[in-house]
Formats: structure tokens, C-alpha cells, sequence
């Protein structure tokens, strides 16, 4: 078992899980491929001293049934039971931030509101994008909630990048979504980086991988190596949110792109 815990500075960062997914890869490589893949979902807790901050927030509850034709969900325990196993409360939660509006991100924090003291962040792009989105796509059908949200003041678009708390810095990377954020953790000279699914598993340190997932795979690519480049020359820890197994990695540069080597203590 990987280790699913780690400081950062004064920062204690505390990977959560959601369970594991099962769909098929045509899913998200496009038509042709039969295999079968499994997702974890990592939810990241990141204790500031002044703030509890969730970064992406699983699937939720259960699955949702438009999806129940394409996804499986497998899980003993969920987000709930694991924030609960690292001693807190859903009602200690300050701040959730969003990545971006797939149904595997945004479960707990949107439907229904199970952090009543959180304060949801959503980039405005993302929310724009999924207004357009067919009517069936999971991005789209976050958008009453995110705009309930926005009415009742619970949820707060940003307009770019910003320091969402003392230490936790946001950074707008599209090409998976319009207004995709990926969120960089940072105190006393140490840093760590979560890239949502800029670069979600080991497989995605490709730059070269074209994911059927991403709404702009071009952008997607310029951005997992420039972010990629960084978090190898800050020799920075890196979550991988769907990865199931090695989900704290350090990048190493290769000569292909990127690799992920397991982070130890
Ligand atoms: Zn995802």
C-alpha cells in the first residue's frame, strides 16, 4: 500500500479515495478498444492549519443512472467513511475545489451539498463549457447544481488563476475541459502538485497520449508538459487522481515525455 499521506511545509496532505470505476477504454480512448480500465478516484484533503480544503470530490453517494450502462462503481468504503477514518467531520470541510464539472470529480460536493460549511470553486469557464454541452453529458448536468450553488452562496466561480487559501494556489490548465484547474500546494519552500485530469493516471505522463476525454487534446498536450516540466524541476510530488495503485509519484524527465517513479518519504 502506497503511502496516502504527506507534509508539505506546515501543509498536511492526506490522499482520500472514492472507490475504483470500471468502464470500458473505448470510453475514454475513443471506439475500437475493448479493454476493459479501472479508475480510482483520490480525493485530496489538504489541512492548512486554518482551512480543511477537498480537492475534487468522487463520484458521490452512488452512481448515477444514465451511467449505469457504462460504469461500474466497486467500493467498500467512500469518501465519507475515509474523511471520517482521518478524525473529521463533513462539517469541518472549509473549501472544495473543483478541477472541473465530470460527474467522477464533482460527486460529493454537489448533489446534494454534503459539506454544509464549504465554500464550492468552480472556474467559470468550466461552467460555461458545460452549459453548451449535450443535454446527456455529465459536465452538463452539474450545471443546475453549480448554479444553485452560485444563487445560494455555496459556490464561487473564479475567472482564472488565484489563491484559493494560504498555500493552495490554483492555476487554469485546459484541454480536458474548458477551465480545468489543477492546484498547486505550497509552504516553507516545499511544494506539491494536483493535476486532476490534466494528467490523472501514470499512463497520461505520455504528452503524446491523445485521450478521447480531452475537449481539446492539443491544449491538453502543451499543458501536461509545461505543468509536467515544472513539477520535475520543483522535484515536487505529484497526485494522480484515477490512478489506483502508485498515486503519489515523483516526475522524472525520459526521453520520451515523463515518467512517475512511486514518492517515499
Ligand atoms: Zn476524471
Amino acid at each position: 500500500m502506497a503511502s496516502d499521506s504527506l507534509d508539505v511545509g506546515s501543509i498536511k496532505v492526506r490522499v482520500l479515495d472514492d472507490g475504483i470505476f470500471i468502464t470500458d477504454a473505448g470510453n475514454l480512448f475513443g471506439e475500437g478498444s475493448r479493454q476493459k480500465i479501472r479508475g480510482a478516484m483520490h480525493v485530496v484533503l489538504v489541512a492548512t492549519g486554518e482551512a480543511l480544503v477537498l480537492l475534487d470530490a468522487g463520484f458521490g453517494p452512488e452512481l448515477p443512472e444514465y451511467l449505469e450502462s457504462r460504469y461500474e462503481l466497486r467500493r467498500e468504503k467512500n469518501l465519507m467513511d475515509r474523511l471520517e477514518e482521518a478524525g473529521h467531520e463533513p462539517e469541518d470541510i472549509t473549501h472544495i475545489v473543483l478541477s472541473h464539472l465530470d460527474v467522477d470529480h464533482v460527486g460529493w460536493a454537489i448533489n446534494p451539498p454534503s459539506f454544509p460549511n464549504a465554500t464550492v470553486y468552480v472556474q467559470k469557464d468550466a461552467l460555461e463549457e458545460a452549459r453548451g454541452m449535450p443535454e446527456e453529458d455529465s459536465r452538463r448536468k452539474a450545471v443546475p447544481a453549480v448554479e444553485n450553488g452560485v444563487y445560494e452562496g455555496w459556490c464561487e466561480l473564479l475567472d482564472g488563476p488565484g489563491e484559493i487559501v494560504e498555500g493552495l494556489r490554483v492555476e487554469v490548465r485546459s484541454g480536458h475541459s474548458e477551465g480545468h484547474q489543477i492546484s498547486w500546494i505550497e509552504s516553507d519552500g516545499d511544494a506539491a502538485l494536483f493535476t486532476a485530469d490534466l494528467a490523472p493516471a501514470k499512463i497520461w505522463l505520455n504528452p503524446d497520449l491523445i485521450s478521447g476525454v480531452d475537449t481539446d487534446p492539443e491544449a491538453a498536450r502543451k499543458n501536461r508538459i509545461e505543468v509536467l516540466t515544472e513539477a520535475a524541476e520543483r522535484d515536487a510530488p505529484v497526485i494522480l487522481y484515477h490512478e489506483p495503485r502508485d498515486f503519489l509519484v515523483r516526475i522524472r524527465k525520459t526521453e520520451e515525455g515523463f515518467k512517475g517513479v512511486p514518492w517515499e518519504d
